[in-house]
């Protein structure tokens, strides 16, 4: 009766229905094991009114015209240029670090000076890996990705990853690079916000057609059986299915984890409320060499709501996911082993053409929100 099965109702899930409900007119069944759509992206109202988002702070952010125009479909925006500083010592400095952190970490003549050797070096505008510019053989440049490296990365990342940042994948890092501009801006890219009204709302709308059932508090193992032979067959309530299934959760928990679980970091999320106007007056502010958590955010800031009594802030304590009751899996730790574990569970699934793997936890990657939109409308296009 369903021509596709959709395990997951987040992004991956949510932007693949509605293209197959829509334009391929298939009938949709999206299973979802949570009691609510959006996956990790959800946001809801607090016990006092202040929108928050659940699993930390999600802000979209994209320069495809293609991913912005398919979710404008579904909202209308807050729109800005999102900004983040750190807390080092007793100042808030701007991060990523750029040309204005410059100036605020080194007096004027000095500035000045680095300043000009940055932008003959690497050009004006451009954007460096701290893991690079810690290879300069230029005394300055080693002296600013010392700064960089002790004051913005090395404790945020340990904390994050439990790992040294030479220890992790250079592409994590590599996510907030050195910018040699005077941008303070996190994001480069043209379209950053967050859906006026919240993303929960937005993928609500995405979901709402009819050619799509979505069926919340249901473990897909409740109704899909996994049938392993020479090639894999899929049961639906106990009988073959032919259709597509695209799977967005993780993949070893598809086979209960027989090769031993895939790493991954989790995070506890600590929300406070307080009873004023204002807690830190930014959306969203790291501390890269104090405390035990990663960052602050501050709700109210990161989505322009003016209605909410008092503040709520969320504080973010990473560690390593067990695969315990009510621990998530959020971040894939990219490396080698992982990823050679990775390949032996996907093995699994490879001789089933019809069935999808699609996700950050399906595919075992670092996705954005925006990616990750347009892997699910490629491969709804491809079905
Ligand atoms: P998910 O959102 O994890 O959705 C997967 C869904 O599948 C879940 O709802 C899950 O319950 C369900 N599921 C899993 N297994 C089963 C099962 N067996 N049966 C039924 N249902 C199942 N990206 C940005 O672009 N901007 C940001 O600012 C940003 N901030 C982030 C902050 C944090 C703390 C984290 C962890 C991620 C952030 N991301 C951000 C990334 C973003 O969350 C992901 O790109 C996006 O959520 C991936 O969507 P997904 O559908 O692959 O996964
Ligand atoms: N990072 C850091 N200090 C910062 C910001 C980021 O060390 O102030 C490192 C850290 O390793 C982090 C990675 O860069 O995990 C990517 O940061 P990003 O903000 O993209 O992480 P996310 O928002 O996905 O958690």
């Amino acid at each position: 009766m369903y021509d596709c099965i959709i395990v997951g109702a987040g992004v991956a899930g949510a932007v693949c229905a509605r293209k197959l409900a829509e334009e391929k007119r298939k009938k949709v069944l999206v299973i979802e094991r949570r009691d609510h759509i959006g996956g990790n992206c959800y946001d809801e109202p607090d016990e006092f009114g202040v929108l928050i988002h659940n699993y930390g702070p999600h802000i979209f952010h994209t320069g495809m015209e293609e991913v912005f125009a398919f979710f404008s479909r579904f909202t209308e925006w807050y729109l800005f240029g999102h900004e983040v500083v750190a807390k080092v010592n007793d100042s808030l400095i701007p991060v990523p670090f750029n040309l204005n952190t410059l100036h605020m970490v080194y007096e004027k003549e000095k500035a000045d000076r680095l300043e000009k050797k940055l932008i003959e070096t690497y050009g004006e505008g451009s954007r460096v890996p701290i893991m690079k510019l810690r290879e300069s053989e230029d005394n300055d440049i080693r002296e600013i990705a010392r700064y960089v490296y002790e004051n913005v990365f090395l404790r945020y990342t340990m904390k994050q990853w439990g790992q040294k940042p030479e220890e992790i994948s250079p592409e994590v890092t590599g996510r907030v690079p050195v910018i040699i501009s005077r941008d303070n801006r996190y994001f480069a890219d043209k379209y950053q916000g967050v859906p006026k009204n919240g993303f929960t709302p937005m993928f609500a709308r995405m979901l709402d057609h009819e050619n799509i059932t979505v069926c919340l508090h249901t473990d897909c193992k409740d109704l899909l059986t996994m049938e392993e032979g020479e090639e894999l067959r899929i049961l639906y309530k106990g009988e073959p299915y032919h259709g597509d299934v695209i799977y967005t959760g993780a993949l070893d928990e598809l086979f209960d984890c027989r090769y031993g679980r895939l790493p991954y970091r989790s995070l506890d999320f600590q929300f406070e409320h307080y009873d004023k106007d204002s807690y830190q007056g930014h959306s969203v502010v790291n501390y890269t060499v104090s405390e035990e958590f990663t960052r602050i955010t501050e709700f109210k800031f990161l989505t322009g709501q003016k209605d909410a009594q008092g503040t709520t802030i969320v504080k973010e304590y990473p560690f390593s996911y067990t695969g315990a009751a009510g621990e998530i899996p959020y971040y894939a730790i990219l490396d080698k082993e992982n990823e050679a574990l990775y390949q032996k569970y996907k093995a699994l699934v490879s001789g089933n053409h019809k069935f999808h793997l699609l996700g950050r936890l399906a595919e075992y990657k670092y996705y954005n929100i925006d990616i990750m939109a347009k892997k699910a409308l490629e491969l709804a296009e491809q079905i």
